[in-house]
Formats: structure tokens, C-alpha cells, sequence
């Protein structure tokens, strides 16, 4: 069977290597971006222009949409609401929820199946063996694009519901951006006494790779079950002790005078756990309050 035709809308860093990894597969990719130079050199590997976000739309049953946020979504779309029944639209932007679900019912009010799509991997790797992407919403529609979306990033389907994607994405970037930060607020703390970036980051990075270890000796199984069963056992690491580290932290980031909004957001899960009398369960126990914050 040849390859299936496949639009693709926002030609971004991500739109245009998602571009690029379906021509190499040999799909026919029909390309628009509201900024027209951008498609350039994707016309000359192959990839035909339309003139006109309907036109991109009409060509195929299958449009990509890879945006800054959803807003564009209905920036471009609003006007080729006509040509959307029976088509499917995979948008890969992120937002909230509210807005996924907003898009969705949206799709739906013109007869077009919707699938919420994050990509979990830069640019330069999609179209990698390393890149893998979550989906959620109309399944017959992720059955039948199945095999086109796999050429992009595997899939992994998460259900109907349209947030799923669009959260599983952001809970990922949650640790991706919180590790950063705590990577950069590391790397000024040990600065302080004259630490360098080139002499702290390879040892901090010995403690990066134990963390999984750290974290879950027994395995992200059990880990995970017993989170699930909001069982916080407490032995090796107590709330008491984390919370009296995450206190020095804090306080060696105030005295040497850096930046403390990290510290004392880290400072807080723990002292808000000790409040509630979570301080001998296990350091998972300020999940608690995080799922439920004082007003
Ligand atoms: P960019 O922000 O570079 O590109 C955004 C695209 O959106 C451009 O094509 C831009 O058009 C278009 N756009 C924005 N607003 C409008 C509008 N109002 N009307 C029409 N077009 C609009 O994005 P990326 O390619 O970096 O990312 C795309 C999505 O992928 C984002 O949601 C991002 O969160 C996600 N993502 C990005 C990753 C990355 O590493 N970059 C990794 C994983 C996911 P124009 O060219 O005309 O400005």
C-alpha cells in the first residue's frame, strides 16, 4: 500500500521535521504556514505548497496541525469550517485543557474526528527510533492514522478523552522544566562558594542518573502502586528529614543570596506535609497537598 497523503499546518522547528520525516517515508505532504518563506525548503525536498489553509485542508484526510498554541488552530481554521466533515485533524500545539476540549467539541460541531497530540521529543529527533508521542480522543480515527503518525514519533493512545494527551504533555514537561530549574538553581548555589558550572555539573550529574534508583529501589512499579493506594511508607526518607533539608537548602539559598523561589516552593510541599501530619510517612506524601492547595 503507498504511503497515505498527510497536510501538515505550522511549519515551526516541529512542523517542519515532522514534514520532512513523512516525505522521507515516502508520504505525499501537502505544507502551509501563515509565514510562507518557511515552507520554502520543505518545497524543494518534495512537499507541495497549498495556497490557502482550505486548500491544505482539502487535499488530504489527514492534517497535522503544529502551532504555537490553539488559538492559531482557530486563526487558521475558522474559515475552512465547511470542507472539515469527515476529515481528521491531529493538533500537536499545546494549551489547557480547557482549550483542548474547547477544539474538540469545536471538531466535532463540523463533523471532523479530533486527536490531541504531544510530542515528546525535540525537533532534531522526530522521525527517530528515540521519539514518542501521546494521543487521546477518537480512537477509530488513531486506528486508521496509526501507521502515518508512527513515521512521526510512535504513538501511544491514552483514551477518548481529549485532555489526557494534552496533560500527559504537560505533566512530563512539569518534570522536564522543574529539573531544569533545579539545575539552574544548583549551579548558582554551588557558585556561590566559587564552584564553577564546569566543576559542579559532571558531579551533580552522577546524583541525576541515581535518582531512579533513588526514588524507587523496589522499582516504578510498586512506586507507583503505592501512590496510587496513597500509601506513603517512610522509612530511608521521611517527610521530617526531606523538609529539614529542603529548610537548609532554603536557608544556605537566602543567606548567600541567590534567588529563592525554587527553595522555598520545595521548602513548602514538605512543611505543608508536617501540617497535615504526614511527617513520618515517605517524602511521596506531599503529593497529598499538592492535589489539594490551601485556598
Ligand atoms: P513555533 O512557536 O516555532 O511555531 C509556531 C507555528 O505556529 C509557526 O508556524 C507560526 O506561524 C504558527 N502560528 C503561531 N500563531 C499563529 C497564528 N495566530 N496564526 C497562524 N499561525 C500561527 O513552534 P514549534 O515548532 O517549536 O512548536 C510547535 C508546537 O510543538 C508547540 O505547541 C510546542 O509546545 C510543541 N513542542 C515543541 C517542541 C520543541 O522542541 N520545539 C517539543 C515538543 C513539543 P509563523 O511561522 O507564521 O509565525
Amino acid at each position: 500500500t503507498s504511503a497515505a497523503p498527510v497536510t501538515v499546518i505550522g511549519l515551526g522547528p516541529m512542523g517542519q521535521a515532522m514534514s520532512r520525516a513523512l516525505l522521507e517515508a515516502g508520504h505525499p505532504v501537502t505544507v502551509w504556514n501563515r509565514t510562507p518563506r518557511r515552507a520554502d525548503a520543505l518545497v524543494e525536498a518534495g512537499a507541495r505548497r497549498a495556497d490557502s489553509p482550505r486548500e491544505a485542508v482539502e487535499t488530504t484526510d489527514l492534517t497535522l496541525l503544529s502551532l504555537t498554541d490553539y488559538r492559531a488552530m482557530h486563526d487558521i481554521l475558522d474559515g475552512t469550517t465547511s470542507v472539515l466533515a469527515g476529515r481528521t485533524l491531529v493538533n500537536l500545539s499545546s494549551d489547557t485543557p480547557a482549550a483542548t476540549r474547547d477544539a474538540a467539541a469545536w471538531a466535532a460541531s463540523h463533523g471532523a474526528s479530533f486527536l490531541t497530540g504531544g510530542l515528546m521529543v525535540p525537533a532534531p529527533m522526530l522521525g527517530t527510533e528515540r521519539a514518542y508521542a501521546f494521543y487521546s480522543g477518537d480512537e477509530e480515527a488513531f486506528a486508521a492514522h496509526r501507521a502515518t503518525l508512527a513515521r512521526i514519533a510512535a504513538p501511544r493512545f491514552l483514551g477518548a478523552d481529549p485532555d489526557r494527551a494534552q496533560l500527559m504533555y504537560q505533566a512530563h514537561l512539569d518534570v522536564f522544566l522543574t529539573t531544569l530549574a533545579g539545575f539552574a538553581h544548583a549551579t548558582a548555589l554551588a557558585g556561590s562558594a566559587g564552584i564553577t558550572a564546569q566543576e559542579f555539573l559532571p558531579e551533580v550529574m552522577q546524583l541525576f542518573r541515581a535518582i531512579p534508583e533513588m526514588i524507587a529501589p523496589d522499582g516504578i512499579e510498586a512506586l507507583g502502586a503505592r501512590i496510587d493506594a496513597e500509601e506513603h511508607p517512610g522509612e530511608g526518607s521521611s517527610v521530617t528529614m526531606m523538609g529539614a533539608t529542603a529548610d537548609h537548602v532554603h536557608a544556605a539559598s537566602t543567606v548567600v543570596g541567590i534567588d529563592t523561589t525554587l527553595s522555598g516552593a520545595v521548602q513548602g510541599h514538605y512543611r505543608r506535609a508536617i501540617a497535615d501530619g504526614g511527617g513520618a510517612e515517605g517524602w511521596t506524601r506531599i503529593i497529598s497537598g499538592i492535589r489539594a492547595p490551601r485556598p
